[in-house]
């Protein structure tokens, strides 16, 4: 078997990094998670196959109990749950971690590069997972979403970390005594706790892909502690691949990565919808809404997290399938955090098939909105926002946005004047070329498809 092994763990981590290959666009991603998939069950195979394996009850009770968790889980939670699910799947992963170098150092009390490597695996698990918790609970509003701040905030933050750091460097060292680790695990915990509290829910995508890189980090560490080469490879790939993410969003958002992690944004103005109701609006009816459409040469559709609540992909399919076969021009803008998680919108288009070639990034489509005749957007709020161009102490301030307002008409599928995520005002509404479609995505979107049917 110990010959077999490296081979498999050769073939997993090829999985691995394929996956990660063929999930960088939507029409290959599909077949990334496949093989990401094959490459995680020949992980677990191989190990379990390990000659050091000797008594499997445990790992059935284990497997019996995540199992019971996590099947319902992915199936119960909505997609636009993702990221809430995403980051209770980072805290468990980095939980295991922390728990595994903390028996590793009572079973084995490990010394120098070893020790090291246990306590960033153990500093930055349990931190991981803590802050993982908290990021859940702001996702799930179950905690304020707003950033809870204090005097001396950022100072209290760095002594709890800067504390963990020192007694991580003193057990490297070999200085011990029994209630270091202990504090140790305290620290981290409570750092965890301190890192996520202040933040934003407006930048908690941005956190769970640095959750996600912190995560792998620490599983990598966990390679070394363990001697295992796929954990390395695995952990330093999920490493890598969260930060880079991190990267991406905090650019789509035109934030710096300090400014996300202590810069206490998000801070959500209050009664916006209640202020918003009392300003004039033009609106208009499916019927209207259908006829500019039909009379239209080319629309751009702007799809945001108010199609993913309303399922409105399929409807908006066909539509879509109407106004070609009339030869209107009909593309998709995909903002990069359009939705609630990265890439949300990319997946729900490509569930109702709409072909890949018609979904275009921001870059690629902000410079035709000024020769199109329509901009239709569909349940998105923030990232067509002109305020983020224009008021500088707007919470979206700078952030890159889709320019639907220069498009010559601009149309509004949402409910009522509820703000986005950001919790702020939109001047799109209130312009001279908007009419607002009020209405629930899905049905607002089935009625024109109704008109534009019976006008054949
Ligand atoms: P927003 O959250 O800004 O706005 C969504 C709009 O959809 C709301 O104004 C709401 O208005 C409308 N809506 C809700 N339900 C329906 C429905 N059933 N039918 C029609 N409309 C509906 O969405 P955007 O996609 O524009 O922006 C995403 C925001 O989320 C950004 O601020 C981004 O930073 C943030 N974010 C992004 C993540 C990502 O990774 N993509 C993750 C987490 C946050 P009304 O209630 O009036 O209908």
């Amino acid at each position: 078997m110990a010959q077999v092994l490296p081979f498999i763990y050769l073939l997993a981590s090829a999985g691995f990094i394929l996956a990660m290959k063929w999930m960088n666009h939507p029409s290959t991603a599909r077949r990334g998670v496949i093989i990401g998939e094959i490459g995680m069950l020949l992980a677990v195979i191989g190990t379990l196959l390990r000659s050091d394996v000797h008594n499997f009850t445990w790992i059935l009770v284990g497997l019996a109990i995540g199992s019971a968790i996590g099947a319902p889980l992915a199936y119960l939670m909505p997609m636009t749950a993702v990221p809430q699910l995403t980051a209770l799947s980072h805290a468990f992963g980095a939980l295991a971690s922390a728990l595994i170098g903390t028996a590793e150092y009572y079973r084995e009390t490990p010394h120098g590069f070893t020790m090291g490597a246990l306590s960033a695996e153990t500093l930055l698990g349990f931190l991981t997972a803590t802050a993982s918790v908290i990021a859940f609970g702001k996702l799930q509003e179950i905690l304020p979403t707003r950033p809870i701040t204090y005097a001396g905030q950022n100072i209290v933050s760095f002594i709890v970390l800067g504390g963990a750091v020192v007694l991580g460097v003193s057990l490297t060292a070999g200085i011990s005594a029994p209630w270091m680790f202990p504090l140790f695990i305290a620290f981290s915990l409570l750092f965890g706790i301190m890192l996520v509290t202040p933040i934003g829910g407006a930048d908690m995508p941005t956190v769970i892909a640095l959750l996600n890189s912190s995560a792998g980090v620490a599983a990598a560490a966990m390679g070394f502690v363990l001697d295992n080469r796929l954990l390395i490879v695995a952990g330093a790939l999920n490493g890598t691949a969260g930060l880079l993410l991190s990267i991406i969003m905090c650019k789509a958002m035109n934030r710096s990565f300090v400014n996300v992690l202590f810069g206490a944004f998000g801070q959500v103005q209050a009664s916006v919808a209640a202020q918003a109701a009392q300003r004039p609006v033009r609106s208009a009816t499916p019927e209207e809404a259908a006829a500019i459409l039909d009379s239209s040469s080319s629309v751009i559709i702007i799809p945001g997290y108010g199609m993913a609540v309303a399922q409105a992909q399929h409807k908006i399919r066909e539509m879509y399938d109407l106004l070609t076969r009339r030869g209107v021009n009909v593309r998709f803008a995909i903002h990069p955090v359009a939705g609630r998680m990265p890439g949300h919108m990319n997946v729900l288009l490509a569930e109702a098939d709409i072909p890949y070639d018609k979904l275009l990034e921001m870059d690629e489509i902000n410079g035709e909105f000024p020769m199109t005749d329509v901009a239709l957007v569909v349940g998105a709020n923030d990232v067509v926002n002109p305020l983020a161009r224009s008021d500088k102490d707007s919470p979206i301030a700078g952030m890159p946005i889709l320019d639907a307002d220069r498009a010559r008409t601009v149309m509004v599928i949402k409910r009522g004047m509820s703000p986005g995520f950001a919790g702020i005002d939109n001047e799109l509404y209130y312009m001279d070329k908007t009419l607002m479609l009020f209405g629930d995505a899905k049905g607002f979107v089935a009625s024109i498809v109704k008109e534009l049917g019976s006008n054949h």
